[in-house]
């Protein structure tokens, strides 16, 4: 499997926000997708990045509060759609789009793939799908970006069908074989979202990549094992369960030094594999 690192787009927020004791500067958080091309499943992102639909969806309050709180810079070049032609790729050509968590900055392109399956876990969407517009503001979803045929192209996680993963995967102890042929294994990663799930996948020269999401912003956090700030805790659904999760991953980066741990959002980790 080839694996490509990308992004569409950027917002910014002070460092020690993103983490405790970080800088007062503020710094860029690049919104990454990742682009994995299969042997036989084809080609397949990991998220989505930003489009330009995150701005339709936030034009009017509430919801432009989301564009004031991490004001975002995109470059149309960025797109997912504008950079897969590099690749000599289609926006249907994409079969299907992983989605680790449904807040705006992954999800706000999947309107660009008619083709593609969505793979996700299923509570990472159960608690969204019937709520009103006012709890729609109050977990920060914009509900505009999910295309209209979304529930028949869904192809959500087994979650009755976890497996036990080999020793080389501690702490994580289970995950979800995602293609049925061991080279993506979906595990959940608590805490930051509902559902919120990161992938394993190795590529074509055997480099083992872990997908980590937002589970930390930055990967100083996952060295150091150093949260965000506290006042963080007001949007995570799950503080302590966060806090879990970085400490595993802490503990995998320290037994693991030869996988690449790819947060979604951290500028020095993506330009490296820019
Ligand atoms: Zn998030």
């Amino acid at each position: 499997m080839k694996i490509n690192i990308l992004h569409a787009g950027y917002c910014t927020a002070p460092e020690h926000i993103a983490m405790h004791g970080g800088r007062w500067r503020t710094i860029h958080f690049p919104a990454m997708f990742a682009l994995l091309q299969h042997p036989t499943f084809g080609a397949m992102l990991f998220d989505t990045g930003y489009s330009y639909r995150f701005f339709e969806e936030t034009k009017k309050f509430p919801m432009r509060l989301y564009r004031w709180t991490t004001p975002v810079t995109l470059h149309e070049e960025e797109l997912a759609i504008n950079q897969l032609s590099t690749f000599d790729l289609r926006p249907q050509d994409i079969s299907r789009v992983f989605i680790s968590h449904f807040h705006a900055d992954h999800i706000t392109a999947l309107k660009d793939f008619p083709k593609s399956k969505f793979v996700y876990m299923p509570h990472a969407f159960s608690g969204l799908r019937n709520l009103t517009p006012a709890e729609d503001v109050k977990h920060a979803f914009l509900r505009g970006l999910i295309p209209t045929d979304f529930a028949s192209r869904s192809r959500e996680v087994d979650m009755s069908q976890p497996i036990l993963l080999p020793l080389e995967y501690a702490p994580f102890k289970t995950g979800y074989d995602l293609l049925g042929d061991g080279s993506i294994i979906g595990v959940e990663l608590p805490g930051h979202a509902v559902g919120q799930m990161g992938l394993f996948a190795r590529d074509e020269n055997n480099k083992l990549f872990f997908f980590v999401a937002d589970a930390a912003w930055l990967k100083r956090s996952i060295v150091e094992n150093r949260p965000p700030h506290t006042i963080t805790n007001l949007l995570f659904p799950d503080p302590e369960m966060y806090r879990n999760t970085l400490t595993d991953l802490h503990h995998y980066y320290l037994t693991h030094p030869d996988t690449h741990i790819i947060p979604s959002h951290c500028d020095e980790t993506i330009k490296n594999y820019a």
